[in-house]
């Protein structure tokens, strides 16, 4: 931890009681004549590409790093961005990760001869037992938490279209190494960050794989195909934050997500709630501590959105992705300092 003495004990001051109870509904409030499935040419990384309105527009946020090296500035040496670059490589290379389908090389590894298990379907008698060993499973391959909730549409990007069928999904948070993120928006914070994000491409695989194993079919997603805040809410693995990340009563917002859309019969889990609402409304430590006013400071959370990347018709604190890349790029790589500051990130 860098943490001064005085801005821990302000931190233990200011924990968050963390009383978790189960609920029917999710807890968001969504205006749906304002709500409508996210286009992914509005994620930021894509309007980099396209979006000449914007400041941001085709600029790459290893731009600085040539100079943050020359000049040797302490968290931001050569030897940190190297070990930053090689903490994706896993998720980068590995394709099968985020495979819609069967991954090529399984049949040439399967070890039972004349039988594709892929071909007949394992008949769940029971969706409870059923879930409970996905659970397992995915727990097994590498996920720290774990929920089931059924497809809402509105979380698919408009450009996606899932077939009926698959109906469920199981959302898998990854936790990232607690003294890397200490460290944002020093390198090895996002080095943390990479390591969770090739955990995430070999623990979808394998979950997906099982699933298919058992003849249904697996959708293995990352950030692609669908918002995974939402459907970590629904699956009742937290809550929502004021900076805009899902809050986690075991690690804050200290995770990755991903997620299988599945037919599977599984049961889902119901929603969670631990008071997040009304915390974030007085503690706006991520607030005080983005270093461009990404995060509202607003005492209320609202229906009003602040930059083209936000999909509006949710009542919460809209934060500025816009902003929050003009950052990226002059620190030279990601910053986690939103997940570091915010009191349910027990370290
Ligand atoms: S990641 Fe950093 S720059 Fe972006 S919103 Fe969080 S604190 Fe601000
Ligand atoms: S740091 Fe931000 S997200 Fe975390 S509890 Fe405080 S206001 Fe909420």
């Amino acid at each position: 931890m860098n943490l001064s003495n005085k801005e821990t004990a302000k931190r233990r001051k200011r924990s968050p009681q963390i009383n978790v109870s189960r609920v029917r509904t999710p807890p968001y409030i969504i205006d749906s004549s304002e709500l409508q499935r996210f286009n992914q040419k509005n994620i930021i990384f894509r309007r980099v590409m396209w979006d000449s309105s914007w400041e941001g527009y085709q600029r790459k946020y290893d731009e600085k790093v040539k100079d943050l090296v020359t000049r040797e500035v302490p968290g931001y040496s050569r030897v940190d961005f190297a070990m930053a670059y090689a903490s994706w490589i896993v998720h980068d290379a590995f394709k099968g990760g985020f495979s819609w389908t069967r991954i090529e090389t399984y049949k040439s590894q399967v070890g039972t001869v004349g039988i594709d298990w892929a071909k007949t379907k394992f008949q769940v008698q029971d969706p409870c037992e059923m879930s409970k060993q996905v659970k397992q499973a995915a727990s097994l391959f590498g996920a720290s938490l774990v929920g089931i909730c059924k497809l809402k549409r509105d979380w698919v990007y408009a450009n996606v279209e899932i077939p009926e069928t698959l109906e469920n999904v199981i959302v898998m948070a990854v936790k990232m190494d607690a003294d890397g993120i200490a460290t944002s928006p020093k390198v090895p914070a996002a080095t943390s960050t990479g390591v969770g994000y090739s955990r995430m491409a070999a623990t979808l695989a394998c979950t997906g794989e099982f699933i298919r194993n058992l003849g249904y079919r697996a959708i293995q997603c990352g950030n692609d195909t669908a918002l995974s805040i939402p459907l970590a809410i629904d699956a009742g693995l937290g809550e929502l934050g004021r900076n805009g990340l899902l809050i986690t009563p075991e690690y804050g917002s200290r995770v990755r997500i991903c997620k299988v859309i599945t037919d599977l019969p599984l049961a889902p889990d119901k929603p969670i709630e631990f008071g997040v609402k009304e915390f974030c409304k007085t503690c706006k430590s991520c607030s005080r501590h983005c270093e461009v006013d990404a995060i509202s400071f607003d005492e209320e959370p609202s229906f009003k959105t602040v930059s083209k990347s936000n999909n509006p018709g949710a009542l919460k604190w809209y934060v500025d992705p816009g902003k929050c890349y003009l950052f990226w790029c002059e620190n030279g790589i990601d910053c986690s300092t939103c997940i570091k500051v915010c009191p349910y990130n027990k370290t």
